[in-house]
């Protein structure tokens, strides 16, 4: 490590951390081989912290008195089977009932606002309290580790709304503390990739940090126009699916490995790659369970993500339907040494899905794979599902397009969905990426098992 990032780790950030009064330092000397203990200690430490969780939601909102009241009489004693009756919180449950879910026992000083950037269209307004977001700062530093960074080291990330030149306070923390530099994903631009490719190459970061879609641009715009190359220790690709196509490219460009990581903004990091290349679950802050049909989704099966923040006593977020899909893995140890169960893939969000006539469920990440990869002369395309039997694909067409590629959409169409499905090309300049700097390939308008 640098002397400049020792200097930031060892002085900078722990008196930062006293003139700010933030416990995350200390927060993250307990977390010290916290990833290492046996399961059944996980599990029994996990039950004491959702017990009082329950006894705090049950005591102090009115939201989770009601709704826990149902399925409980003693939360002090509730029980996993006890905790698997309880009802899924949705985004609309959060919508109708925020102020009744917020704690009275937390001041509202101590009450962070947070505005999620709404993947499926609608924004969700939420609080995280002050202790919650200490014990998350300091958790994300644990799995940053991972992927080689360490506090107080360089990053640059590619990022939307970057907000570290808010005010002076801000920018000196920056400079002093986080050195953050920043690419915004809403101007990506390629006098801007320019810049940023210089501010690189000036001042090398330990790790890059953004979007897979957004970190995949940035590499194959050094790529096409042969820049030379920015090589740091690591990549850490978050907040969306990670293709293989995106990965390879990402780490030819750049000459590291990517640590692909899920999270979102209400309960912030929910899984993580570890050196082994498994996306362990945050067992440190988060219980996360699958749910298919109402039911704990089998190993192998998809299932819609459901989490329970263990630290957001301001909010308490219990069941939560995160609103993505993914598949638990069959349990087997890690050689990594983490015990945190593993999930074998991440399959996008629940919206996402396409159900066929014949009533097979497929995901956006596969058909990404699977159709428009197999179409060379299509430069973008969009997947919308109307109805059960009918699909809008919204294409833009690249340089190779052709009679053929149509003949080609044809047989695929009819490959993937079955000869029932009918569908319409819709032909656009461009799709653009929404608010979040997200890119969506596929948006159903059905339900499905996961909704
Ligand atoms: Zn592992």
């Amino acid at each position: 490590m640098s002397l400049s990032g020792l200097f930031v780790r060892k002085v900078i950030a722990p008196l930062w951390a006293i003139k700010e009064g933030t416990p995350y330092l200390r927060h993250l000397k307990a977390l010290e081989g916290s990833k290492q203990r046996p399961v059944e200690e996980v599990q029994a430490e996990q039950l004491q912290r959702l017990r009082r969780l329950l006894v705090h939601a049950a005591a102090h909102t009115d939201f989770y008195r009601e709704r826990l009241s149902s399925v409980m009489e003693r939360p002090e004693t509730a029980t996993w089977e006890q905790f698997a009756q309880i009802p899924l919180l949705t985004k609309d449950d959060i919508r109708s009932n925020k102020e009744r879910m917020v704690a009275r026992t937390v001041p509202p000083d101590r009450l962070i606002p947070v505005k999620t950037s709404g993947s499926t269209g609608v924004s969700l307004d939420l609080f995280i309290d002050e202790d919650s977001a200490q014990w998350k700062r300091a958790v994300t530093i644990t799995y940053d580790r991972w992927a080689g960074w360490d506090l107080g080291e360089r990053v640059g990330a590619i990022w939307g709304n970057p907000d570290n030149r808010a005010n002076w306070r801000m920018y000196l923390r920056n400079v002093l503390l986080t050195r953050y530099e920043y690419l915004d994903t809403l101007k990506m631009d390629e006098r801007e990739m320019l810049r940023y490719h210089r501010i690189l190459r000036r001042k090398p970061p330990v790790i890059l940090f953004g979007h897979a879609h957004s970190l995949f641009l940035f590499a194959r715009f050094i790529q096409q126009k042969g820049l030379p190359a920015i090589t740091p220790r690591g990549i850490i690709s978050t907040c969306m699916v990670l293709h293989d196509f995106e990965r390879a490219t990402i780490e030819k460009v750049f000459g590291c490995r990517v640590t692909n990581r899920y999270g979102c903004e209400e309960v912030s990091l929910i899984a993580c790659e570890c050196p082994e290349g498994n996306m362990h679950l945050n067992g440190d802050t988060l219980i996360v369970e699958f749910i298919r049909d109402g039911k704990p989704a089998k190993p192998g099966e998809a299932g819609a993500i459901v989490v329970t923040d263990l630290t957001n006593y301001g909010m308490p977020f219990i069941r939560y339907k995160v609103g993505d899909v993914g598949i638990p893995s069959d349990g087997t140890t890690c050689a990594c040494g983490c015990t945190y169960p593993v999930m074998e893939s991440l399959e996008g969000r629940v919206a996402d899905y396409v159900v066929t006539p014949d009533g097979n469920y497929i995901s956006g990440i596969s058909l990404t794979e699977n159709f428009a990869m197999h179409l060379p002369g299509v430069k973008q395309m969009q997947i919308v599902q109307e109805k059960i039997d009918f699909l809008v694909f919204r294409i833009v067409r690249g340089a190779l397009f052709s009679e053929r590629t149509v003949a080609d959409i044809d047989r695929l169409a009819a490959e993937r969905f079955g000869s029932r499905m009918a569908y319409e090309i819709e032909y656009v300049d461009s799709i653009q990426s929404e608010r979040s700097g997200k890119y969506r390939f596929c948006i159903s308008k059905l339900p499905n098992p996961f909704s």
